[in-house]
Order: structure tokens, then C-alpha cells, then sequence
């Protein structure tokens, strides 16, 4: 094996058929440059995942026919994520931050995708004199370098962004003191060694940060990306969440098999041109070929 790329589903649910299509591309990534699938499970937000979502996304995985060779759940690399979170402390880039959600939406400007660009409030705390006390409600903010970003994808070519623009300190751990999903697949990527990250473009905004974190948690050579094109509707739009929401399961109780399914997802994502049944095989060929 050459290297490892990742499928991350978060337990907030049941597969639909969103995570199919992001499946091919992770099995077909791992086919064509041979590398070693690893099974993610992304629980970090303990106040909505469920266990009975991760024993359903194993079983759906399984039944279509997706093997992985390596397993993590976030839930159980707490001191992985500690490790992380003391290397920012000794570094002095990491700050807590007691501004309320109200403050925070007043106090900053609101980027284009509608995300909050926190304007560091609360980063005099890192030099101040008065030791902080952690007994306050407050949330872990990385200092965030503000520098250009260059990175490049695969499919989409090169960026340059600065994360510092897009979103400012980002948190790496919330009020609640659970992981955000920013900091731990962070560590997850640099201590499971993860050469290639194939994901939906949905979450492309987030690479810049991530390889900012990245770089300085001690992995200054970023992941290889390649950021898939979703699934859309007629007029091209992306599902919405409420029509992705009809899960595998139901699919599969529907009385649907693994083969019907797997040629549904090919043929909405326009990788073929009618919704014939596809073997895995099979559909795996046609993502490879598109690559
Ligand atoms: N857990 C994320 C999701 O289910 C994927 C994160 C990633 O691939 O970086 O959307
Ligand atoms: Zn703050």
C-alpha cells in the first residue's frame, strides 16, 4: 500500500445516498493509486451521534459491499486529541474564548458563506497577567496564522486562501468541551497518516484551516485532496438535506438491492446515463474512469 485515504461518516444519522457517492470515490481513489481504505466513524459531537447510526453504517457499508482495511471512532482517541491540544498549549496558539453566541454574532462579520469571521475578542487572555478561570463557560480558539493558504485539488486546481479572512480563530473545542469537528479530524488525518482526503465539495471551505491546523500540529506537507462533485436535482441544485435524508435503510426495506441502488446513485450523479444496475465493481470502474 502506497498511502491511506479516509471515509468519514459522522453517526447523526443513517447513510443515505449522498455517502454512496462519496463511498465510490473513496473506493475508487484507494483502487487506482492502491492505497488502504480506513473507516472513520466521526463522533465527536456526543450530543448527536447515537450508537445505534454507527452499528447502521457499518451494516450498510457491509451490504453494499465496501470493505475497509483499518477502523477509528473519535470517541476513543480522547488522549490523541489531548496530546494535540497541549503541543497548541506550548505553542501559545490556543486561547479560550467566553463570548456567547449572542456576542459572537453581534461582535463579527459574517462571511459569504454565511459563516462568522471571529474578530479574536477574546486573544488578550493569552498574554494577560490574571490566570483564566477555566471554571467560566468558555470554548478552546486556535490562533489561527493569517497568511495566504496555497493548496491544490485534484479536480478543482489550485487555491489561495486565507483562513484568517474566512473564519478567523476557529474553536477546537465548543462550550459544551466536546472536540469540534475542525480539530479532530485535524489530528485523526496527521496521526492515521492520511495521504489523500476525497470528500464532497461541500466541505472544500474547510481545507484551508485544516492544513493551517495541520501545519502547525507538526504535519507541514499537506494530504493530498480531491473534493467530488455532489449529487444535484434537475435544475442542478444540491439535494437538500430533507431529501437526503431518506436513508439507505429505507431504501433497503423498500425491497431495493445493493446492485439497483448502486446504479440509482451513479445515474443521479451523472456518471451514467440510465439507472441500470451496477455490481460494485462496476461502479467503482465508471468513478475511475471519471477521475
Ligand atoms: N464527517 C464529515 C461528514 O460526514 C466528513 C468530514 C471530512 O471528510 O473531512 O460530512
Ligand atoms: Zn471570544
Amino acid at each position: 500500500m502506497q498511502g491511506n485515504v479516509r471515509f468519514a461518516p459522522s453517526p447523526t444519522g443513517y447513510l443515505h445516498r449522498g455517502h454512496i457517492l462519496s463511498a465510490l470515490y473513496v473506493w475508487a481513489f484507494a483502487q487506482k493509486h492502491n492505497l488502504n481504505v480506513h473507516l472513520r466513524i466521526e463522533d465527536h459531537d456526543q450530543s448527536r451521534m447515537r450508537p445505534e447510526y454507527v452499528k447502521g453504517i457499518k451494516e450498510d457499508l457491509e451490504w453494499l459491499g465496501f470493505k475497509h482495511q483499518t477502523y477509528s471512532i473519535q470517541s476513543k482517541k480522547d488522549s490523541v486529541y489531548q496530546h494535540y491540544l497541549q503541543k497548541l498549549q506550548e505553542k501559545k496558539m490556543v486561547y479560550p474564548c467566553t463570548c456567547s453566541r449572542k456576542k459572537l454574532q453581534e461582535e463579527n462579520p459574517i462571511s459569504q458563506t454565511g459563516e462568522i469571521i471571529y474578530q479574536g475578542a477574546c486573544r488578550f487572555i493569552l498574554n494577560s497577567p490574571q490566570p483564566f478561570d477555566f471554571s467560566t463557560p468558555h470554548a478552546l480558539r486556535f490562533c489561527c496564522p493569517d497568511k495566504k493558504i496555497e493548496w491544490n485539488d485534484l479536480r478543482l486546481g489550485s487555491f489561495q486562501e486565507n483562513p484568517a479572512e474566512q473564519c478567523g480563530d476557529f474553536t477546537i473545542k465548543d462550550r459544551h468541551n466536546q472536540w469540534t469537528y475542525q480539530f479532530a479530524v485535524c489530528c485523526d488525518d496527521i496521526d492515521e497518516n492520511i495521504t489523500h482526503i476525497v470528500r464532497g465539495e461541500d466541505i472544500r471551505n474547510s481545507t484551508a484551516r485544516q492544513i493551517a491546523l495541520m501545519d502547525v500540529l507538526g504535519r507541514p506537507t499537506p494530504p493530498v485532496y480531491y473534493h467530488h462533485p455532489l449529487i444535484v436535482d434537475a435544475s442542478g441544485k444540491k439535494l437538500s438535506k430533507r431529501e437526503l435524508a431518506h436513508s439507505i435503510r429505507q431504501d433497503k426495506d423498500g425491497g431495493i438491492n445493493a446492485e439497483a441502488l448502486l446504479g440509482l446513485v451513479c445515474y443521479e450523479a451523472q456518471l451514467q446515463e440510465t439507472p441500470q444496475p451496477l455490481s460494485l465493481d462496476r461502479a467503482i470502474s465508471i468513478v475511475i474512469a471519471s477521475l
